[in-house]
């Protein structure tokens, strides 16, 4: 029995006379990820995208759960294909939907034609299947309020369609279609969220992660490394930069005020995450910062951090609870690896007493006293290590960002 995917698209749909870009982004991201799990056909028609296996080698289980991940999709479904002939819709759906039907008690045929040439109408179409399938599976009932299966039969140009209910898509923007921006990527719950959340507003995404070695372990940063090939399947390819951030961040512990040093530490990191923003074409920064969650993001300290840099920063979770932000973790895979017990360099040398309502002024005059600092920040932003995130090659390849720019 031939079976294939089809998507359907949502937001996207509003789009107007912008929508064929939005489709062309989604189509192009569709047939890209479909390679790692066979050669796949991927075309559209009737606001449709189908993805059609072209030979028996491909994997539709996994490419189906990869469809998930797109961006951009409303709903999805699994289908076999058939002839558009009543007999051939019958033969292929009783067997195709034996184990939902199985495990159902209650069912309903839905069914829509939009080749209005086929000989039945769909109701029609859903009062015969509906009779066929009684007989097959003699223990059903239908009924058409709230039925555990919906048998659903789609008669279209190319082919006649049947397939269960339609499984929701990852819904959102297709990756790309908003432009692109940084991720401050540290090895908690929230900054995997906050990326995977932004990447469903359709931008694409580079990652920038603070490591002060010794300070912060070789596994610290794995485990960042981990976490980018963790949201590389909603994300797409991205490049993580790993900025060595011994250096200013001593310097800040040496030579600022200890009970200011979270939120000078994160102004310089903000800096350090411009400058690679501007570099490389990402016109924001997001945060995984939720108001209030701890001190360094209080309103007063959040008005601090903004006023380090120009660049807009995107917080996704600023309303969200830990329990809310915790569940998107769980649900994107995420959460097993942030809870690994591994040093962050936002958890060291920070002061038993950080204030909580720092002003501007008091940090700027914190500032002042570091003449070196900037400095530095320059320094740490030339010498970062770049990884690929999800190019398949496992934990991902690395080069010296010198190395590639000489
Ligand atoms: P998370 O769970 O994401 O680590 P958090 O609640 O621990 O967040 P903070 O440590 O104050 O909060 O960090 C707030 C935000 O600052 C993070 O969500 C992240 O975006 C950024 N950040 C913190 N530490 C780092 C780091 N080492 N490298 C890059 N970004 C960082
Ligand atoms: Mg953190």
């Amino acid at each position: 029995m031939k079976e294939l995917l089809m998507a359907y698209q949502g937001e996207m749909a509003l789009k107007g006379l912008n929508r064929i870009t939005f489709e062309n982004v989604v189509m192009k991201t569709i047939k890209y990820r479909m390679q790692a799990h066979g050669k796949f056909k991927v075309y559209k028609a009737q606001s449709t995208i189908y993805i059609e296996p072209l030979n028996e080698d491909c994997n539709m289980d996994s490419a189906y759960e990869a469809l998930q991940k797109v961006f951009g999709l409303a709903s999805l479904s699994r289908a076999a294909v058939c002839e558009k002939d009543f007999a051939e819709i019958a033969k292929t759906a009783v067997p195709y939907l034996e184990n939902e039907l199985r495990a159902a008690k209650t069912f309903k045929v839905e069914s829509k034609r939009s080749d209005k040439t086929f000989q039945m109408n769909s109701m029609e179409i859903s009062r015969e299947l509906g009779g066929v399938l009684l007989q097959a599976y003699p223990h059903l009932k239908v009924d058409v309020h709230n039925p555990d299966c919906t048998v659903m039969v789609e008669v279209r140009d190319y082919g006649a369609y049947v397939h269960p209910d339609k499984v929701k898509g990852a819904g959102g923007m297709p990756v790309s279609t908003s432009g692109k921006a940084s991720v401050m990527l540290s090895g908690g719950i929230d900054s995997p969220v906050a990326a995977w959340m932004m990447a469903k507003r359709g931008l694409s995404l580079q990652g920038i992660h603070f490591a002060s070695p010794p300070y912060t372990s070789e596994r610290a940063k794995q485990k960042v490394i981990t976490l980018a090939n963790k949201l590389a399947p909603w994300t797409g390819r991205f490049n993580l930069y790993i900025v060595p951030f011994t250096e200013p961040q001593v310097y800040i512990r040496d030579h600022g005020v200890p009970d200011l040093f979270t939120v000078l530490m994160r102004r310089s990191m903000m800096r350090v995450a411009e400058k690679l923003s501007r570099e490389n074409g990402a016109d924001a920064l997001i945060t995984g910062e939720s108001l209030a969650q701890v001190a360094s993001q209080t309103l007063k300290a959040i008005v601090c951090t903004d006023a380090a840099q120009e660049l807009p920063v995107l917080r996704p979770l600023i309303g969200f609870d830990k329990v809310e932000i915790t569940d998107i973790a769980r649900r994107i895979d995420t959460f097993e690896t942030s809870i690994l017990p591994y040093e962050d360099c936002c958890t060291i040398f920070t002061p038993p007493h950080p204030k909580t309502k720092p002003s501007l002024e008091e940090i700027l005059a914190a500032e002042a006293a570091m003449p070196e600092l900037a400095a530095l920040e320059e320094k740490v932003a030339q010498e970062c290590e770049v990884v690929f995130i999800g190019s398949g090659l496992g934990l991902g390849s690395k080069r010296n960002k010198q190395k590639e720019e000489n």
